[in-house]
């Protein structure tokens, strides 16, 4: 399929029209951002490590029966993708405390939650994309209660496929996000799931794998990325 003009640029990704108004092109880029977007720094390879380790993900989910926006690869960092008409929000699950539910409610990096938490956040790095509730979305028309119940359910269902995944390769999912879109009416997973989005640790070391090290400045973030990739089996071509 033919990448036509840009669509969007995102922080870490660029979009683009094809001939066909129901697919896009995902190029995955080497930015890395934090601080929504105020900070930005390219790694080498992080665009092919990221779009094989989204793609290899998003395979394992839709076998699991989770439908998503897969279509397949173009390159080593484009994906071809249905296009979604996407909901403005983040979906996060969370397994244990970290980040922002750890500073909120002065919890240990760490502590296991004993059932996974949901959490909604509206997309608008302005806001600083602002945690909300579902009451929020119905008012403000963001989603509807049915579209967010399938959402929750979805988003759950993910973290039951990826959690042991994670698990059997002696790494801890902690948390991540997720985006969703519509579809010719069908909720979707969109966008990506990559260790740009979620928090991964080594199960003895504790050693953060992700993007915290980004975040936090710990320095070897490609390694840390590839390592992941290697450890749960995503083919990544050197
Ligand atoms: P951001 O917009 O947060 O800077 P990216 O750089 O990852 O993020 O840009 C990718 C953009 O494409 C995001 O806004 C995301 O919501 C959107 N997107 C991801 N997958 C799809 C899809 N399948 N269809 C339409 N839009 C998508
Ligand atoms: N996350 C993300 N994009 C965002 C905000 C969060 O991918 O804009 C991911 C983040 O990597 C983590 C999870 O969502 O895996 C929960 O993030 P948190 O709310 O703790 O925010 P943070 O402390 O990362 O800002």
């Amino acid at each position: 399929m033919q990448k036509l003009s840009e669509v969007y640029r995102g922080k870490a990704k660029t979009v683009y029209a094809t001939e066909n108004p129901d697919f896009l092109v995902l190029e995955f880029r080497n930015d890395t951002s934090a601080l929504d977007g105020k900070r930005i720094e390219q790694f080498y390879r992080k665009g092919i490590i990221n779009n094989q380790f989204n793609h290899f993900i998003m395979l394992k989910l839709e076998e699991a029966g989770i439908s998503t926006q897969l279509e397949h690869l173009l390159s080593e960092n484009e994906l071809l993708v249905k296009k979604l008409d996407m909901f403005p929000l983040e979906s996060v699950i969370r397994n244990r405390a970290a980040g922002s539910l750890a500073k909120r409610l002065a919890l240990q990096e760490g502590l296991l939650l004993d059932s996974p938490i949901y959490e909604l956040f509206l997309k608008n790095d302005s806001l600083h994309d602002p945690m909300i509730t579902a009451s929020y979305c119905e008012t403000f028309g963001w989603a509807s209660t049915a579209h967010l119940v399938k959402m929750k359910e979805l988003s759950y269902k993910v973290n039951d496929v990826l959690s042991p995944l994670f698990d059997a390769a002696d790494l801890i999912l902690v948390d991540f996000k997720l985006e969703f879109g519509l579809f010719k009416g069908e909720i979707i997973l969109g966008d990506e799931f990559s260790p740009d989005g979620c928090r991964i640790w080594d199960k003895t070391t504790l050693n953060k794998l992700d993007k915290d090290r980004f975040r936090q400045n710990l320095g070897g973030l490609i390694g840390a990325y590839e390592e992941v990739a290697k450890r749960i089996g995503v083919p990544l071509n050197q």
